[in-house]
């Protein structure tokens, strides 16, 4: 028997603890999560974001029996993309793959539901309202504090941390030698918005099934996707140092500014949507580089823990549920051996997950002039491609879609542009 111990219900956890259970019946599975049971607390849109997975996140819900069809049931598909502008007409573009979007809560929610109707004591267990708040590798135990009942120390066998961005585990490691990890904070931030579909004005195209964009003149972009039940739901990301969103102190205020810069959600906006985006806090993004996921061959960091990035390309997610498919491969090859596969995970995913960080600090850049060049390639890549293949990689978007195409392979590919982007940051233009 081998008894791994879990901490954290996000994606990349709970995705793991399916393929461990369904792949080796000698495993058994503890989790801890610091959260309510996400079933039991009433669903709130405050509290979530959307998200979009792609044919690389759906590939790895794919290793698991029955996971992609769960997750697909709740999902909008997603077609395309509609840039709108303050003034001129909206562009739509279709996309060749679809996407998949819902929120992050409901995502956990379909795994975790599809984990405890298969599973039960004593292969699976899982325990909510219970934080992890230290770890002593020496002598293999943690300290969970549960929210209702005094603080115990367990011990463990093999320790993953799928803790998130925040990760405890991490924090643990990092207090180890040779540990070395970076946080960095985005240079953008971003508030979450909901806004009910109401009253549709004839001229506004919020089509579902199509992601849209506002570009604001201040650097930042808002996000919107139809969340398939009468309200569209997303982000405003804004230069971090920026006052503009931040100081958006009352519902006339958020009103106005909708109406200015993104006249079609302006349109729809009603008053408790604006009083509820003031409400909403200002999130930073943080992004992760560690030298390494493993502590020995006995913990282990995935997802989030081991190398979040910012959203900006919409992979964080699809990184982390692909941790999956990598360790289960590394697992086979060790013939179940967790131990071994652990040793070997950083070796594996490390290239990667760094190609994937850089991707997503440089690749979609926020200088307006930069945008507009970066959507002129992608057309052109996705017109020469099928011509010209090798003077002109696929779009951006097919390759981070293709689960089959590493990131370190894409970031080769663009490497030029990237190289281009951080020039003109570097300089400041
Ligand atoms: C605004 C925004 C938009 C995004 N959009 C996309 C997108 O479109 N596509 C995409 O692929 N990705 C997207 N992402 C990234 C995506 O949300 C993350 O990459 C993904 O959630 C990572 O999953 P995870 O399981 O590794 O971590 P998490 O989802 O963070 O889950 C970690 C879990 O661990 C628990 N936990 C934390 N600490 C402890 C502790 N000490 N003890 C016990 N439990 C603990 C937490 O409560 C949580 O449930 C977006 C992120 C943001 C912020």
């Amino acid at each position: 028997m081998v008894e791994v111990t879990l901490i954290g219900a996000g994606p990349s956890g709970l995705l793991l603890a399916h393929y461990l259970l369904q792949q080796y019946p000698a495993y058994q599975v503890r989790i801890y999560e610091r959260r309510r049971d996400p079933r039991q607390v009433e669903f709130s849109k405050a509290r979530t974001f959307p998200l979009t997975l792609s044919a690389r996140g759906m590939h790895a819900l794919q290793q698991v029996d029955g996971l992609a069809e769960a997750v697909r049931a709740i999902a909008q598909e997603m077609r395309g993309s509609v840039m709108h502008s303050q003034k001129g007409k909206p562009k739509a573009r279709t996309r060749t793959q679809p996407l998949f979007t819902l929120d992050r809560t409901r995502l956990a929610i379909a795994l975790l539901d599809e984990l405890t109707r298969r599973y039960s004591p004593p292969r699976l267990q899982v325990e909510f309202e219970c934080e992890c708040q230290t770890v002593d590798f020496a002598s293999q135990t943690l300290t969970l504090q549960p929210a209702a009942a005094p603080q115990k120390t367990v011990s463990y066998e093999v320790l993953i941390g799928a803790d998130g961005v925040n990760s405890q585990i991490r924090q643990q490691m990092s207090l180890q030698e040779d540990f070395e990890c970076e946080t960095q904070i985005a240079t953008n931030a971003y508030k979450s918005l909901v806004v009910a579909l109401e009253n549709v004005p004839e001229w506004v195209d919020l089509r579902p099934g199509y992601l849209h964009s506002w570009q604001l003149a201040t650097g930042g972009v808002v996000l919107m996707l139809d969340q398939g039940d009468g309200t569209m739901a997303g982000v405003v990301h804004f230069p971090r140092e920026q006052r503009q969103v931040r100081d958006l102190g009352s519902a006339r205020e958020v009103l106005q500014f909708f109406q200015t810069y993104c006249p079609e959600l302006g349109a729809v906006m009603g008053e408790a949507d604006a009083e509820a985006f003031v409400q909403r806090p200002v999130s930073e993004v943080v992004s992760v580089r560690c030298n390494r996921y493993h502590q020995g061959n006995r913990v282990l960091l995935i997802g989030d823990a081991a190398h979040a990035v910012s959203p900006s390309l919409g992979q964080g997610c699809n990184a982390a549920l692909e941790d999956v498919v990598v360790f289960g491969e590394l697992l086979a090859e060790a013939q179940g051996e967790i131990r071994e596969a652990i040793a070997q995970f950083t070796v594996r995913r490390q290239a990667d997950a760094e190609a994937l960080l850089e991707l997503s600090n440089y690749a979609f850049p926020h200088q307006k002039r930069l945008l507009i060049e970066f959507f002129a390639r992608q057309a052109i890549a996705k017109w020469l491609h099928p011509f010209w293949g090798g003077g002109f990689p696929p779009p951006m978007f097919q390759l981070l879609s293709d689960p089959m195409t590493p990131y370190s392979e894409i970031l080769e590919r663009y490497r030029g542009w990237i190289d281009r982007v951080k020039r003109v940051q570097v300089s400041g233009g």
